[in-house]
């Protein structure tokens, strides 16, 4: 565990602005696990004192963008990057529940639907879900504050500790029984025993929660280089056939384990710098091997004979294998543009401009090289298939802005 926190030069800036101009302002959430833990934060969330208005005014309206109508927050544009900042907030009082009667199905009495009084940084930290996610760090001053009193201890220890009744947390937002699950597969860390036992006991219900939010946590796994953990710590905690009943009806088949092999593969390249974080690229690995199964019957590495019905296939397994949630269009059309072109990456002998220049080439060449590391073992592959050919058709499409859209 490190000792000294060191923020990204930029977050450091933007938290001294916003203390100068005298708001009390802190860096939150994953970034402070991660710098403990001494891996790199992939953002940073900031928390501050300043209402949205007011943060605006500190940076101006041309970088700063109030965003959310639940609740509002600033995206800041700031040195490249894209910084979310809220304002602290405390638990809402009883007008933040909606009775279960003015709802389509029965929703349990304690869910919190609305989240938005701002409050001191102590309520802020009482509020949020877990101790490990309750720290509080102020890069000026080097001030590590546990409100809590366990967010430290149970760093060092790897425990996910919910803030209060774990019970009555998992019923006012069943999302966060994903996210102590997301916490112990990222982390490696366990639940103390009253989580653990409240995340077995509550998990029937996540039923109740926006499917737009857990679609967008899946996004976020995906994106990220743990999903092969995280998807197996969901297995092993019995919540998996709620979150990918796909995934979990085939637990036990050899294609479940290549899938998550192939995902840690990529997930190992995209934090050595080697792959970018491409979710179609996920999707794809992970899908690949049900698609190798089902078509053509193949094991691992054995890649199917291109027809047009295998290509309805790999449509229909995509779909399948992320049901019930929503993935952006764009994505799931990509993962298959990935899959589609595999064969002819293996199978064509010679190196062919009509295959290197069709779209999603390049991402089938790193899903290809990740079979080839774990199966084929074929050396010349890589020396057959270029990493970068000029693909000026698709560069157009492109924006030239640091944040693209996810791919
Ligand atoms: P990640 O690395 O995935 O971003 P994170 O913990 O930063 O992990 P965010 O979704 O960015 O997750 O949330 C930031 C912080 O907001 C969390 O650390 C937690 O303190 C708080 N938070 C997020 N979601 C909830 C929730 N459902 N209930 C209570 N607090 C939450
Ligand atoms: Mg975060």
């Amino acid at each position: 565990m490190t000792d000294k926190l060191i923020v990204a030069p930029h977050i450091y800036k933007v938290i001294e602005r916003l203390q100068e101009a005298g708001f009390e302002t802190y860096v939150v959430g994953g970034a402070i696990r991660d710098l403990m833990l001494g891996r790199p934060p992939k953002d940073y969330d900031i928390s501050t004192e300043a209402t949205p208005e007011q943060v605006r005014q500190v940076f101006g309206k041309r970088n700063a963008r109030i965003i959310g109508k639940r609740f509002k927050l600033v995206h800041l544009r700031y040195s490249g990057d894209l910084i979310e900042i809220s304002t602290f907030r405390r638990t809402p009082d009883e007008t933040g529940q909606i009775p279960g009667k003015q709802r389509k199905s029965p929703i349990p009495e304690n869910m919190i639907f609305r989240d938005n009084e701002y409050g001191t940084a102590e309520e802020d930290a009482w509020r949020r879900d877990f101790t490990v996610n309750a720290l509080f760090y102020d890069p000026v001053h080097d001030d590590l504050i546990d409100f809590t009193g366990f967010g430290i201890g149970d760093m060092h220890e790897g425990i996910v500790r919910a803030i209060g009744d774990p019970l009555l947390r998992f019923e006012e937002d069943p999302v966060r029984i994903l996210r102590a699950l997301k916490l112990v597969g990222q982390y490696d860390f366990i639940p103390d025993p009253e989580t653990k036992k409240a995340i077995k006991s509550s998990i029937y219900l996540i039923k109740h929660a926006a499917n737009s939010r857990l679609s967008l946590e899946l996004e976020k796994i995906l994106k990220g280089t743990y999903g092969h953990n995280i998807l197996a710590a969901f297995h092993d905690y019995g919540f998996l056939g709620n979150f990918l009943p796909y995934l979990e009806e085939n637990w036990n088949t050899p294609a479940r384990s290549y899938a998550l092999e192939l995902l840690a593969e990529r997930n190992n390249r995209v934090q050595r710098g080697i792959y970018r974080d491409s979710i179609s690229l996920a999707m794809a690995a992970l899908a690949l091997p049900f698609i190798e199964a089902e078509i053509d019957n193949g094991n691992r590495g054995d890649l199917w004979t291109p027809t047009k019905d295998s290509k309805y296939k790999i449509r229909r397994i995509l779909l399948e294998a992320f049901t019930p949630h929503n993935m952006i269009k764009r994505l799931t059309s990509s993962a298959q543009r990935i899959l589609s072109i595999q064969p002819r990456l293996r199978y064509t002998e010679a190196r062919s401009k009509t295959v290197t220049s069709l779209q999603g080439y390049t991402h089938s060449r790193e899903l290809m090289m990740l079979q080839n590391e774990l199966v084929w073992k074929d050396e010349n592959l890589s020396r057959r298939w270029p990493k970068f050919v000029s693909q000026r058709k698709h560069k157009k499409k492109r924006s030239g802005k640091k944040h693209r859209k996810h791919t």
